[in-house]
């Protein structure tokens, strides 16, 4: 797949953009592996809606999966994962039954989400789990058609839990194969966000070189191509499907925010809503220490750019890229 310039995606007198973007929200809580979203303000949506409240400024996409299964993060059937072809056929760590986190039976959670102010949500996966060693990456050698059925069952789970969401996705693990692209298209989707990069030197023209799609402009949002039906590059104005790079965790220095700002570029920043859980800590778990970093960063940019920085969300700017691509045409 190559990638081609989303011309026009950044408004008028802005230099550069910020936006804000939350993987692995369901609704489980503190009495199962992780709390990922279910004790809602008292749990990690509560640090989300507090950095909301403290910067009026900030917008946030949370990726919700709609049918949560994964229980463990590491291993935990060692003689069975040594054995030939079984070894890829199997779950390699015990998973939850299917529908016990579906999130339309979580009215609660559902509502909570829908009543967050300058929230978006979008699809992260459908269960969030696939047989053999690659225990998260959902989507790996699934077929056009089975992607399909997988996002369209994603899409009816959110709608007959009547959560509001926009036409983005996330896929789990980063792992994002041009059947899945070409699926997401096909099932209308704007945009998808793959690529993360925390180490390449920030350039204009730096390209992604990490987990997900390698290759993607680092700095900006494009137009994924080469997939199926993209001939002629008239599919942007047909509705193509934008990526976003993700460059920015808990983990990356200040200077690394400032330099993507004074490139003109889109500050791409990831958090998973939990911490610790299924045997792994994660780097970018939104807990105490990440808000307190995030606090300090987002009141320095603000001091230091002020108007100039176009606090946004991945549909709003996919949103732009789709009306400049139409108007072009
Ligand atoms: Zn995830």
């Amino acid at each position: 797949m190559t990638f081609r310039e989303c011309h026009g995606w950044l408004p008028a007198g802005k230099r550069a953009a910020v936006c804000f973007n939350i993987d692995d929200v369901h609704p489980a809580t503190s009495r199962d592996e992780f709390e990922a979203g279910g004790e809602l303000g008292n749990g990690a949506l509560g640090n989300v809606e507090r950095l909301l409240a403290r910067h009026p400024q900030l917008r946030v996409t949370l990726f919700v999966t709609p049918d949560w299964r994964l229980r463990r993060l590491v291993p935990s059937r060692g003689f069975l994962t040594r054995m030939p072809v079984l070894r890829e056929r199997i779950h390699w760590a015990p998973v939850t039954p299917r529908g016990r986190f579906r999130v339309d039976r979580f009215p609660e959670f559902v509502a909570y989400l829908n009543a967050m102010p300058r929230t978006e949500c979008a699809v992260h996966g459908l269960h969030h789990a696939h047989q053999g060693p690659r225990m998260a990456m959902e989507f790996q050698r699934q077929t056009r058609d089975e992607c399909g059925a997988m996002l369209q069952l994603a899409r009816e789970i959110f709608r007959k839990a009547g959560l509001r969401h926009v036409r983005g996705f996330a896929a789990p693990a980063w792992n994002t194969p041009p059947a899945l692209c070409e699926a997401l298209r096909e099932a209308g989707f704007h945009f998808v966000t793959s690529a993360r990069d925390l180490d390449t030197p920030i350039r204009i023209d730096a390209r992604a070189a990490g987990a997900g799609l390698r290759g993607a402009p680092l700095l900006r949002p494009t137009w994924v191509r080469g997939i199926v039906g993209d001939e002629a590059g008239a599919a942007d104005a047909r509705g193509g499907l934008v990526h976003f790079p993700t460059n920015f965790q808990a983990t990356s220095a200040v200077d690394r925010a400032r330099a993507i700002i004074e490139d003109g570029g889109l500050l791409s920043i990831k958090a998973h809503i939990f911490k610790c859980g299924g045997g792994l800590t994660m780097l970018d778990g939104l807990d105490a220490d990440y808000c307190d970093y995030l606090d300090e960063l987002w009141s320095q940019l603000a001091r230091s750019y002020g108007e100039s920085l176009w606090w946004t969300t991945l549909a709003e700017i996919a949103a732009r890229c789709q009306g400049a691509a139409q108007w072009k045409c």
